[in-house]
This record gives C-alpha cells, sequence and structure tokens, in this order.
C-alpha cells in the first residue's frame, strides 16, 4: 500500500476531451494541498488516453492514474466505479474530488458506497482544516437558507462534488511535468448491466451556459413561453446564452437545460442580464458571482435588485425590445 497522502480529481472525459470543471478542481486542489501538505493526482479513465495528461499536469497535478480500458472509454457507472474503489483501496487517498456534473452525480455516490466513504455533494467552497486534518466542505442547506460545512472525520477517502463554475482554473504553464501511472484495470466479473445503444446530442443551438460570457435569463415575468423570443432576440443581439428561472422550467416554458440556480446551473458570466426573475435565494445561488449584474423588473423591491449592478425598472416587454434595438443600433 502507497503511504503517500494525496488529493485526487477525477478527470472527466468526454469523447477525449476533458470536461472544464475538472481544471478548476485541480486548480482549488492545489490550494488545498498548499495548506495539507498533500500532493495532487488526477485519475483518468478512458480508452487511449496517454495525450490528455499533459492538461492535466498544466492545471497543477503531479500525476494522473491511467485506467485505459476499451470499456472505460465511455462513461459507464458500473466499470468505472469499479475502477476507480479498486485504485482507491489499493492507493489510499485522502481527498476525491468530483465535478457535479451528469456523470460526476452518478459516479461519485457508487464510489463512496464501494469505498465506504462519505460524499458530500453540490459543495460552493472547500478548505482545509490543517488541526483536524479535515476538508471542510461547505454546501448551502434547508433550500438555500443556510451555508452548512460539512467534515468526514472517521472515513477516508473525503469525498465531494463541486459545479462547474463555482472555482477559477488557473493554467500554471504549456508544458508543466508530471508522472503518468498506469494503473492495470480488471473488470472481469463486471455485469454488463447497462449498453450504450445510441448517443444523442441535444439539438440546441444556444451557447452553452457554463462556458458564457454573456447570459440573458427570463423569469415568470415574461409571462407566457411565446414571450421568451424577446429573450432569445437580446441573447442574439449579445452574443449570449438563454438562462430562466425554475419557475418558467417548472411551466413547462423552457427546458432544464437553461435553469440557473441551486437545482440548475451555476453560471459565471461577465455579464448576467436577468428579466422578470424575483431574485430568490434558490436562483441567486447560481449566478450571483457574475461579475455585472443588469436586472429588470416592474417591482422596485423586487430582491434581484440588492444583488444588481445596474437595475432597470418597468415592463420588460418594453425594456427588453429596446435593450436589443439600442444594442444593435451601437453595434452597427
Ligand atoms: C429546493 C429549491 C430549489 C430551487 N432551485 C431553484 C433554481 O435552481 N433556480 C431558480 O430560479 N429557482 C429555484 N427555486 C425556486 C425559487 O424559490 C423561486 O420560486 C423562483 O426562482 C422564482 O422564479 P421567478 O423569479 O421567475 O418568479 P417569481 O418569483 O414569480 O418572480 C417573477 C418576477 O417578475 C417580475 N415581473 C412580472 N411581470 C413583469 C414584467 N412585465 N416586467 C418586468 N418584471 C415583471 C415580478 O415583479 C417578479 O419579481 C428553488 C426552490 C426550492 C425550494
Amino acid at each position: 500500500m502507497s503511504t503517500t497522502k494525496e488529493i485526487w480529481v477525477f478527470a472527466e472525459q468526454r469523447n477525449g476531451r476533458i470536461a472544464g470543471v475538472v481544471n478548476e478542481l485541480l486548480s482549488k486542489a492545489q490550494e488545498l494541498a498548499e495548506k495539507s501538505g498533500f500532493e495532487v493526482a488526477a485519475v483518468l479513465p478512458a480508452s487511449g488516453c496517454a495525450d490528455l495528461c499533459q492538461e492535466l499536469f498544466n492545471y497543477g497535478a503531479k500525476k494522473v492514474y491511467t485506467l485505459d480500458d476499451p470499456k472505460l472509454a465511455d462513461y459507464q457507472n458500473d466499470y468505472y466505479s469499479r475502477a476507480i474503489a479498486a485504485l482507491i483501496n489499493d492507493k489510499k487517498p485522502e481527498i476525491v474530488l468530483y465535478g457535479a456534473t451528469t456523470i460526476g452525480r452518478s459516479l461519485a455516490p457508487t464510489v463512496a458506497v464501494m469505498v465506504d466513504a462519505g460524499l458530500t455533494a453540490d459543495c460552493t467552497q472547500l478548505d482545509y482544516d490543517t488541526e483536524g486534518c479535515n476538508l471542510l466542505q461547505t454546501r448551502p442547506a434547508f433550500g438555500g437558507n443556510i451555508m452548512a460545512t460539512i467534515i468526514c472525520p472517521d472515513h477516508r477517502p473525503q469525498m465531494a462534488t463541486v459545479r462547474s463554475n463555482v472555482f477559477k482554473k488557473e493554467k500554471l504553464g504549456d508544458s508543466e511535468a508530471g508522472e503518468t501511472i498506469e494503473y492495470p484495470v480488471d473488470l472481469s466479473g463486471v455485469p454488463e448491466r447497462m449498453r450504450r445503444i445510441e448517443v444523442v446530442h441535444e439539438d440546441d443551438n444556444t451557447i452553452d451556459l457554463n462556458a458564457a460570457q454573456y447570459i440573458v435569463s427570463g423569469g415568470r415575468g415574461v409571462g407566457k413561453p411565446e414571450n421568451f423570443k424577446i429573450i432569445y432576440d437580446l441573447a442574439s443581439e449579445l452574443g449570449a446564452a438563454v438562462g430562466a428561472s425554475r419557475a418558467t422550467v417548472d411551466a413547462g416554458w423552457i427546458s432544464h437545460h437553461h435553469q440557473v440556480g441551486q437545482t440548475g446551473k451555476t453560471v459565471c458570466p461577465v455579464v448576467y442580464v436577468a428579466c422578470g426573475i424575483s431574485g430568490a435565494i434558490q436562483h441567486l445561488a447560481g449566478m450571483q458571482s457574475s461579475d455585472v449584474i443588469v436586472a429588470v423588473n416592474k417591482d422596485p423591491d423586487a430582491p434581484i435588485f440588492d444583488v444588481a449592478d445596474f437595475g432597470l425598472i418597468g415592463d420588460l416587454h418594453v425594456i427588453v425590445p429596446e435593450f436589443q434595438k439600442q444594442i444593435a443600433a451601437f453595434k452597427a
């Protein structure tokens, strides 16, 4: 058994591309490593993945455990969890971090059960307590009304999932050195309970919310699904992605893919324009770290104005098209 104390980041890849949240977690892991004295490593399940290691070194991994097997080319819970749990049981890392992506949210709880560890989901802050030697895992609780800091003192590894855009990624360089460890994978006896039949890409011609620099979001104040057109029109003028509050998603006006907030996506654009959104704490949880927030609302007491840098009080059906016209004129 290795005695090296390590912080691991699950290096999620899809179609041979590392997910953005992985690099954010590697950057955070470095901060935790400075406090704890642990070493940062990444775990990369894939098939033929050696060329992905350099990116992980560039964001702070000192070593990468590659789990290379054709069955690990695409995510499959049974195979990924078996391979990662075997590695954890062998190397005994102190901490394992996963992106709170669809894959991370499926994988991390399965691994937690297999290695008898705890798991804190959807953390919004991570720190290290040097006295108690525990990872401090902070996340919203009770509907977002309090922030709870959770520790896992009795079991190792300490495991957490974190959404994208919660931490900033910081690239160290383009050719950082690191060690690649090809760890043997044994998937014999893993039952084939699931089979990938087809991959269907969502046909949605919007910009990815997680990566967007500009976002225009609509809330219940938009009034009805057809009125989302003015939100799309403004977004298109700005080159922005379209976001939405949960009220509009629950009403079926727009797909969940667009939801921003505690149970939607966490975003961190340069500009976030909230149209007809009241500013409930659960919505703010997903967008309040935006650099500039612009709010359009007819109620001057709407809580969204407490976090807005620029507030426009009035009817969005008048303001948003006018806003779009002005932007178009400015661009022309
Ligand atoms: C556990 C939990 C998780 C949740 N997760 C999320 C989440 O991830 N994301 C999320 O958004 N919510 C979430 N919610 C719901 C949240 O509490 C709010 O209910 C929701 O955000 C309200 O959406 P809204 O602001 O669009 O609607 P409302 O609160 O109804 O606000 C509509 C706003 O539009 C304004 N308005 C109306 N007409 C106009 C007009 N013509 N012009 C301008 N302004 C107008 C009104 O003044 C009002 O401020 C969650 C709730 C719970 C309990």
